[in-house]
């Protein structure tokens, strides 16, 4: 098959197209312009067009975009709604809450001179910047293979096969992959890359630090009731209905321009009830009084989900490899404290970005080198600081619960101003925190009404998936037995519920249960490749341009 495909070369490719990758891609192109350097820049990206495949809250702090574009306001890029108001509540029930003083929030948590964006189209901004300064981008590209040099280092990526059948047949639509080769290639697939895994593990790149950890974000657009509508609101929650099984995580309600809310709950992926499921404590929260009130009457527009990584600087692994970088959520640059990822993603691109263009303009012939030089611009850089002053607020959280957790960020944001004088960790993985059905409490969780609450495949129609039905199964198994023997008994199968597109069903078949994989519904969230209890399931890029097609979220 290999030798039926076609090759490209370029300098540097990138895949995937997120803030990240395009903010590498941007300020590559800027450098080669300024000093009249010719450079060959592509980027990949899976989803049928730039953004469609992006879901983040969004709360944009605009440092790594002043310095990328100075001039972005004039250059109209989407940042449309500064925030105007920042709340945070403690949920204790359906009906109350208490809401959290100024001055006791988290200083990281505040939002002023921030932005509520949808982070889709600032994406898609970003894209349309990178094609004027030069850069190929290819949508519906997925970068399915990573290739290796004779000396093992990275040489580019080949994008998958299309027109291969559920039966691994070739059909008559069959057009192999294609390889593009690159002097440097640069990893930017966002939270839980499944070539970033690949990469983490053959080079060791975790080596000595903290397993990574995730959440689960399940978010909605709203059109409301204009009179209910508060253009730049930012509020934050956290408490029930979480709590209520011992789960830690935290929600938002974002008003945006043009009477659009987001609503969000994201779940920490280290919950330990396996009768817990994200979706409805989700759907749940949205019956909260407060929410309620906002929702009411109004238009859910779009619904989807998407893992973010949140481990910080405890769990970053090497972002440098002989031949490439990992940069943004790939690797895990988020600050969690923050809840904020795309800045600090755009800023490790844009230092990945300088580190290479050093080197390939001092250097012609570079091609393969492990770019040690980038380690100590990032550690010299905002963006380390930034990490290390909040390296203790996830551990604080995972260890003491909302509470003490939420007592600890707050001595150590605001008062010590993230200096306490130790590093908390967790060295558990999200994966080995599930207790079995029989120590786990039921959890029932009420029917949807409708209104305010739904099922999950009338939120899945609102997010636009779509597969091609007729290809491989991109949620493979590695032991296909292990689920039934292992998962179902023991777990009662809690893939059923933490997916929260309803891809994996527990359906009776021959009289035994068994596991469905409707994989056509997948959202690309990745959570399944992250939580199973059996590290059993492997996410692999399905056919480019499949997956959900989310307009602006
Ligand atoms: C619910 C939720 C709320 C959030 N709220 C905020 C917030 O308020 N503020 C904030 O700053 N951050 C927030 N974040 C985090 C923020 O979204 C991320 O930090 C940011 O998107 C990371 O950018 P990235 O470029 O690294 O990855 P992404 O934005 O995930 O982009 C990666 C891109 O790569 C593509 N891709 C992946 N694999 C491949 C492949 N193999 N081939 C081709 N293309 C590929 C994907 O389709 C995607 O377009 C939130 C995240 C979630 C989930």
């Amino acid at each position: 098959m290999e030798t039926e495909r076609e090759s490209m070369d370029f300098d540097v490719v990138i895949v995937g197209g997120g803030p990240a990758g395009l903010a590498t891609a941007c300020k590559l192109m800027q450098l080669a312009k300024e000093s009249e350097t010719e450079l060959s820049v592509v980027v990949l990206e899976k989803g049928s067009e730039i953004g469609a495949h992006i879901l983040s809250g969004a709360i944009l702090e605009p440092k790594a975009l002043n310095e990328l574009f100075p001039d972005w306001k004039e250059k109209g890029a989407p940042l449309n709604t500064e925030v105007t108001g920042d709340e945070m509540h403690f949920y204790t029930g359906m009906e109350k809450s208490i809401k959290v003083p100024n001055f006791m929030i988290p200083k990281p948590m505040h939002n002023d001179g921030n932005y509520i964006v949808s982070l889709g189209n600032v994406a898609r901004w970003m894209g349309e910047q990178a094609e004027a300064l030069g850069v190929e981008i290819f949508p519906g590209f997925a970068a399915a293979e990573i290739l290796y040099s004779e000396d093992g280092s990275v040489a580019g990526v080949a994008t998958g096969d299309m027109g291969i059948g559920a039966d691994g047949e070739k059909k008559d639509s069959f057009e192999p992959g294609m390889e593009l080769r690159a002097k440097y290639t640069i990893f930017a697939e966002g939270c839980r890359g499944h070539l970033g895994k690949q990469l983490i593990k053959k080079y060791n790149l975790d080596e000595g630090k903290s397993p990574q950890h995730y959440g689960i974000g399940l978010k909605e657009l709203w059109k409301v009731d204009k009179e209910k509508h508060q253009p730049g609101l930012v509020v934050h929650g956290a408490g029930w209905p979480l709590g209520e099984s011992g789960a830690t995580g935290g929600s938002f309600l974002y008003h945006l321009e043009d009477q659009m809310v987001v609503v969000g709950l994201i779940v920490d992926l280290n919950y330990s009830n396996t009768h817990l499921s994200p979706f409805d404590e989700f759907q749940v929260f949205k019956h909260h009084k407060s929410v309620k009130t906002v929702l009411e009457g109004g238009e859910r527009i779009s619904y989807g989900a998407r893992a973010i990584v949140k481990g910080g600087l405890n769990s970053l692994p090497k972002m440098t490899f002989p031949g490439g970088l990992i940069v943004g959520c790939d690797a895990g640059t988020l600050n969690f404290a923050k809840i904020k990822g795309s800045h600090t993603a755009m800023k490790s691109g844009m230092i990945a970005a300088e580190t290479l263009f050093e080197e390939l303009t001092t250097n012609a012939e570079s091609t393969g080198k492990e770019l040690e030089s980038f380690t100590e611009n990032f550690n010299n850089s905002w963006l380390y600081q930034e990490l290390h002053a909040s390296r203790n607020f996830g551990p604080a959280m995972h260890k003491f619960g909302t509470y003490i957790g939420g007592a600890f960020n707050y001595i150590d944001q605001n008062l010590l101003g993230g200096k306490m004088p130790f590093t908390l960790k967790d060295d558990t993985p999200d994966h080995a925190t599930l207790k079995t059905a029989e120590e786990s409490p039921s959890i029932e969780y009420p029917s949807p009404d409708g209104k305010i609450s739904f099922d999950k495949p009338s939120s899945v129609f609102l997010s636009n998936t779509n597969h091609e039905e007729d290809q491989p199964a991109h949620l493979t198994l590695i032991d296909p037995l292990i689920p039934i023997g292992t998962n179902l008994p023991k777990w009662d199968e809690p893939a059923q519920r933490y997916c929260p597109a309803g891809v994996y069903e527990v359906v009776e078949k021959d009289n035994d249960k068994q596991l469905q994989i409707n994989a056509q519904n997948c959202v690309h969230c990745k959570t399944c490749d992250i939580k199973d209890p059996s590290q059993n399931i492997t996410w692999v890029v399905p056919e480019g341009g499949g997956g959900p097609n989310y307009p602006n979220m």
